[in-house]
Order: C-alpha cells, then sequence, then structure tokens
C-alpha cells in the first residue's frame, strides 16, 4: 500500500480539527507521520533520587506531599513539597492548575514526578511537572517506563501526548504493511526502514540507549542516510537546472558602489575588499553565482552585502535581501538606509505582518521595479512577490533557511531564460569539505579579518549562586552609558515557557535596578512590540534588554558593552560564540558573562572554557564539532541542524561519501526514485522543479 496516498484522517483518533493542526506541522499523509521524527528522548526508566536531583537535568523523582498550598504573590501558584523517607525536600510549582489536581495532590500521597530540575527560592524545584499518584503499594503502575520516551516537534495546541497517540496509530498501521525502501541495495545499512522508523519512534527496552541518544544507532544512522540522500538529491535537481541557465551580466555603468564605499566613516578590511572582488568576478560572467560568504561575528558582512547590491543596482537590477528574523531585517534596513539614502536610493521593506495597504504599496513598487533594494524576511519568498528585473538574492545567516527555501527564490527571476544571482552570508564557519557536500559545491568566501580597533571580549563564567554580584555589574555598565544584554535560555520546546522565563528576569531586574530602562524581547511578543523594543535599545532609549535567543543572530549595537547568558551550560558552543558576539562591536572594552547552574557536566565545562580561551571563530567550529554529540542530549537542537529532522551534518559528517556514492546510483539508475525520496523528506517545501 502507498502510505503517501493514506490521509492523516484515516487514522483513529484524527479528525478534521486535529487534522488542521497537524497540517501545520506539515503533516497530511500516514507517511507523513511516519517521518515525523522525535526531536530528543526523554528518560523515564528510572526514578533518581531526591537526594540526587541536580539542577538542569530532566529526570523522574518520587517522594510524599508534606505540604501543598496556594500562594498569592505576583501570580496565584501552587506550591507542593515532597520529600523522601531521609527528609531530603523537593518543591514542585504550579503556575496553571485545577482543583483536581490540588486535591490529587494532598498532603500523605505518594507522587511520582517528571520534569526539568532547577535552583528555586528555597529549594530545589520542578515547574509544571507531569505527575501522578502511586500508591504506596506499588502496584503495576508503581514501574518506571520500561523505554525512552521520544519528545515531538509539536505546535501550539498540539502537545506531546496527542502526538505520541498520532504516531502511535500510525505504528500499528505500519505494522500490518510495509514503507517503500527507495534506497538501492548499495547502501545496505543493516536494518529495513520499516525497523528503523519503529525503533526511532519507539524504542524497546532492550535497545541500547546511550547509543540512540548519541544518534549513532543503526536505526538512526538509516534514516540519517536516507534524509542526507534526500538532501542531497534536491539541492542537485535545483543546480542542474540552474546550470543550465544564464545569469544577468552585470557590469556597472554608474559609480555607486565607489561612491558607497567613499561615504563610510570607515575603510574596509583587506579581507572585505577582496571578497567584493570575488563577487564582481562572479557577477560579470553571466553565468549564476551561488556564493557563500563567511565571516565570523563583526566582520562586516553586511557592507559586503551593501556593496554588492550597489553593484547590481548600478547595472540596472533588483536585489532582494533576506534575513531570516524580522529583527535582523529590520535592522538591515536601518543599516542599507542609512548608506543607500544620502546616495538617493530608497530601500524597500517586504515582512509578513504589514497592513494590507503598505502590503500592496510594497508589493507594487517591486513589482514595477521602483524598489530596486527590497529588504525582508521569509515573506520575499512569498508567490505575491514579483520582482521586474531581479538581479540578486542576498540572504543573510543562512544556516537558518533551508537550502530549498534559499533557492526557491531564485525561482523569482529575471524575465526569460536568465536567473538571479545569488549570494549567502553566513557566521558560522563551514568546514570545506562539509561545505562542499551538502552545500552541493557552493562558491565560499571568507572573510578572516576583523575591523581595527576590536578589543577582545572579556568572557567570565559565574555560577548562578553568585547571581547579586552580576546584576551589580549590569548596574554599573549602565551608569557608565553603556548598554546590556540579559540573555534567557531554557531547553523546552515551548516558547511560551521561554517567553515566561524572560518575563520572569525582566521583573527581577527591573526590582534590582529601579534606575535602568529595561526592555524585553521574545518570540511570542507580538511584532509591533518587538520591534519598538529592538529600535529603543538601537536608539538607547533602553538600557538593558531582556531577550531569549532570539536576539542570536546578527544584532548590531556598538554601545552594548556586557552580555549575561543565563543557563550557559545548555548552550552549544558555536550558540554561545554567536551570542556573545552581540558586544565587542564597537570600540569599548566588553564582556561576557556566562551565568551556569552548579553541577556542570564534564563537557559544558570544556565548552565554557574553550569559549574562555578563544574568540577564534574557527577554532570554536572545530572544537564544536569533538565536543558535540556525544551523549549530551541538551542542546541538540544546534542552529545548523535546524533543517533536518534527524541528521547533523557535524556528526554525521562520516556518512558523507557514502551519501554522495548512493546519490549518484540514484541519480543513473533509479531515477523514478528521485522525486519521492524527496517528497518524503521535504515534502511541501520542495520546489516547483517546473519552474526552474
Ligand atoms: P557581521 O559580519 O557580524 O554581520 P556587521 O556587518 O554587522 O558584522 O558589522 C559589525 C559592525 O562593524 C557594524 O557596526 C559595521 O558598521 C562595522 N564595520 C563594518 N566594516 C567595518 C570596517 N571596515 N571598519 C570599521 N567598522 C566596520
Ligand atoms: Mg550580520
Amino acid at each position: 500500500m502507498d502510505l503517501t496516498s493514506v490521509a492523516v484522517t484515516k487514522l483513529k483518533g484524527v479528525g478534521p480539527k486535529l487534522a488542521e493542526k497537524l497540517k501545520r506541522l506539515k503533516i497530511t499523509s500516514l507517511q507523513d507521520v511516519l517521518f515525523h521524527l522525535p526531536l530528543r528522548y526523554q528518560d523515564r526508566t528510572r526514578i533518581v533520587a531526591i537526594a540526587d536531583l541536580v539542577p538542569g537535568l530532566e529526570v523522574m523523582t518520587t517522594g510524599m506531599v508534606v505540604s501543598c498550598e496556594v500562594l498569592f504573590r505576583r501570580r496565584r501558584s501552587l506550591l507542593c513539597v515532597i520529600t523522601d523517607r531521609q527528609g531530603n525536600q523537593l518543591s514542585l510549582r504550579f503556575f496553571h492548575f485545577n482543583q483536581q489536581q490540588q486535591q490529587r495532590l494532598r498532603v500523605g500521597s505518594q507522587v511520582r514526578c517528571f520534569g526539568e530540575v532547577r535552583r528555586g527560592p528555597q529549594q530545589l524545584e520542578i515547574v509544571h511537572p507531569e505527575f501522578q499518584i502511586v500508591s504506596t503499594g506499588a502496584g503495576s503502575s508503581a514501574a518506571p517506563e520500561n523505554a525512552l520516551t521520544p519528545v515531538y516537534p509539536v505546535t501550539e495546541g498540539l502537545h506531546q501526548l496527542s502526538m505520541r497517540k498520532i504516531t502511535d496509530a500510525a505504528l500499528a498501521h505500519l505494522k500490518s504493511s510495509d514503507v517503500e525502501e527507495l534506497l538501492p541495495a548499495s547502501a545496505n545499512s543493516g536494518i529495513s526502514l520499516k525497523q528503523a522508523l519503529i525503533t526511532v519512534h519507539r524504542p524497546g527496552p532492550d535497545v541500547d540507549i546511550d547509543a540512540l541518544l548519541q544518534g549513532r544507532h543503526v536505526a538512526v544512522q538509516r534514516l540519517v542516510l536516507e534524509e542526507l540522500i534526500a538532501h542531497r538529491l534536491s539541492v542537485q535537481q535545483i543546480r542542474n537546472a540552474i546550470k543550465q541557465q544564464g545569469a544577468p551580466v552585470i557590469n556597472p555603468e554608474g559609480d555607486l558602489c565607489p561612491r558607497l564605499i567613499s561615504s563610510l566613516a570607515f575603510t574596509l578590511t583587506g579581507a572585505q575588499q577582496r571578497v567584493i572582488q570575488e563577487i564582481q568576478a562572479d557577477l560579470s560572467d553571466g553565468i549564476p553565482m551561488l556564493r557563500l560568504v563567511q565571516g565570523d561575528v563583526g566582520s562586516g558582512k553586511t557592507l559586503v552585502a551593501a556593496a554588492a547590491a550597489a553593484l547590481v543596482v548600478d547595472a540596472g537590477y533588483q536585489v532582494a535581501v533576506m534575513a531570516p528574523t524580522e529583527i535582523l531585517a529590520e535592522q538591515h534596513l536601518l543599516s542599507f538606509s542609512g548608506w543607500f539614502e544620502p546616495l538617493g536610493l530608497k530601500i524597500g521593506w517586504l515582512k509578513g505582518k504589514l497592513g494590507a495597504k503598505q502590503k500592496r504599496d510594497a508589493l507594487e513598487s517591486i513589482a514595477m521595479g521602483q524598489t530596486r533594494i527590497a529588504i525582508g524576511t521569509h515573506a520575499l519568498f512569498q508567490q505575491d512577490v514579483s520582482f521586474k528585473k531581479l538581479g540578486l538574492t542576498i540572504v543573510d545567516e543562512q544556516h537558518r533557511f533551508g537550502v530549498h527555501q534559499r533557492l526557491s527564490l531564485r525561482e523569482k527571476g529575471v524575465a526569460g531564460d536568465v536567473v538571479p544571482h545569488q549570494l549567502t552570508m553566513t557566521a558560522t564557519p563551514i568546514p570545506r569539505t562539509l561545505a562542499m557536500t551538502s552545500y552541493a559545491d557552493l562558491d565560499y568566501s571568507v572573510i578572516d579579518e576583523l575591523p581595527p580597533g576590536r578589543q577582545a571580549i572579556t568572557t567570565v563564567a559565574i555560577p548562578n549562586t553568585r547571581r547579586l554580584q552580576v546584576v551589580e555589574r549590569v548596574a554599573e555598565a549602565i551608569k557608565s552609558g553603556r548598554q546590556v544584554y540579559w540573555v534567557c535560555t531554557l531547553i523546552e520546546e515551548s516558547e511560551a515557557l521561554q517567553a515566561n522565563a524572560a518575563e520572569d528576569t525582566l521583573v527581577e531586574l527591573q526590582e534590582c535596578l529601579p534606575d535602568a530602562r529595561v526592555s524585553l524581547v521574545h518570540g511570542r511578543m507580538n511584532p509591533a512590540d518587538k520591534e519598538q523594543a529592538m529600535v529603543n535599545f538601537k536608539n538607547h532609549a533602553s538600557d538593558l534588554l531582556v531577550a531569549t535567543t532570539v536576539i542570536e543572530v546578527g544584532v548590531d549595537v556598538p554601545n552594548a558593552s556586557l552580555i549575561i547568558i543565563e543557563n550557559a551550560e545548555r548552550l552549544g558552543l558555536s550558540q554561545l560564540h554567536q551570542l556573545r558576539g552581540r558586544v565587542g562591536r564597537g570600540s569599548v572594552q566588553s564582556s561576557c558573562v556566562l551565568l551556569f547552574e552548579q553541577g556542570l557536566s564534564q563537557r559544558a565545562r570544556d565548552r565554557i572554557s574553550t569559549l574562555r580561551e578563544t574568540s577564534d571563530g574557527f577554532l570554536i567550529a572545530e572544537r564544536d564539532l569533538e565536543l558535540r554529540g556525544a551523549g549530551e542530549v541538551l542542546g541538540t537542537r544546534q542552529t545548523g541542524s535546524a533543517q533536518f529532522r534527524i541528521a547533523d551534518l557535524m556528526r554525521d559528517k562520516k556518512l558523507l561519501p557514502t551519501v554522495k556514492n548512493i546519490t549518484d546510483d540514484i541519480t543513473v539508475n533509479y531515477p523514478e526514485r528521485v522525486m519521492p525520496l524527496i517528497m518524503r523528506w521535504l515534502g511541501e517545501e520542495s520546489p516547483d522543479y517546473g519552474n526552474v
């Protein structure tokens, strides 16, 4: 049976409403459910004693309720304290609760709970644990689970439990049927696709837990292999099509680019000059440019992008500049406007949530060719955007976009049989071999020099117990006219909880720093408020910006000289390096404070010391590669792997030669499998190849 043609609504318990939610996750067929793979796993196979709890870990523990009361503080909450036989205590805190839950947690009940342990005001606590009451008679419900629990990517209003039920139903279906093997025999990986799917969704009690968590289990590797092949096939399809087309020949008549450069308050670094020349050469030869520019945080990539834009505009073509978040796009708008408006060029602006009239005007101006440079978010990908004469697309921080999204913008080509050039910019160093393989032979330029006068950022690691001291440092920085970032992180998938944490921190800091002008940015705020907060910070109308990791890439406020990163132990090296790069962008001595919970793993310790020792992005990327993926379940959602469901380019790089061989085998011997493979893994994101 063809699983792609079985609708999700055929599954038990999936009605039209649920189907709607699933659609948001791009799940419409039974096959989509089966390839909606767990993000990570939770270990409920063992119970950790209260005495052995460590902040930062997700665990299952148990104890007897000794008190349970409703508190009326800033926010109404339920605080329940449990204890073990030795008298060690743990708090369970609920901000949302009902009477029934309160009843069940009455004094004397034996509770088993699961959640992330953190340091509370009095003692360790778990906020919103999942819990069950276990009878002391140790019945069957008293046994912990005998296998790892999968955690799925979910969406608003769709909970883990429903996702688990849906995958249960799909797996039941799979067991009585089969899933089409699309890899040729040359891919022989020692496990069937069916078995691999079953194992990854529902690892049995006998599975090697460590191998699974680290992604080296044969079941995981089987799926990784197929996913990487699907991606490579897809990129190849697009590239082949592109290569057969021409591109605009950019031979600027005017002097916009030299004028831009001479209007700057600084001179270009040698590296910037070299990269601009490389780009200029690409643009002039009539073959579509596919160039990746890598430059460490603060190396001045935006200006290189602007110079490229100037060349293209001067030759009579339009330029689209795309950033992954609204904040970043907004910032490019500010930079580009600052550079180009004095030269008589107005910049167009396109984002998701423009008013109807604004949007119509923006679209019209782009379509008529009046807008020479349009800046925006993914809104620029949308179908209703059509350029009159698009000559170049610039994609910033490209690892946040899927390769396919990136390439699909090319379809908005200029008239006839030519396609626009493309320039992508990233701060993440990509080892050359990796870049060549996964990006299917992009051209690559490196800005390997920072503007002069930058001072090294001092990095210190401080335990959360000395938080007050850190707050004092913040106060001092603000008093001397500097600005400060305070970054809140959580491992939760839920943006809502992230936002809560940031809001709590905001209140806390506001209390400690009554004179400071504090603002807040997180992913759940409405875009207008977010924008306002960023603009305020940029204009120094606020001193302290409390933010979630939404500020991770690209935000540029040279007056900010101090950044505090909470729970630094949970973030990967590259992400920390990116965050740290928010400061040290001016000529002031800057610092980065990594706040961590005690009880650091060795790996977390290594990461923090690497960061303290070096600010070299290449070195950090290399270390990251060495340190990552080995058993640390936290921090699995590294940027860079975000576009994959299960593969992790760094972890799985040893598969790349095999990926290449099998991809070639498929292309030559099984061309009819190419599209089914691409659709299975990339689904709707697959561009419409017919148009390329
Ligand atoms: P990134 O490479 O991280 O995107 P930006 O393009 O945001 O870096 O540049 C960081 C800061 O350095 C900006 O304020 C920018 O105006 C400034 N800058 C860029 N090039 C130079 C240069 N050659 N000399 C001095 N400052 C520069
Ligand atoms: Mg940037």
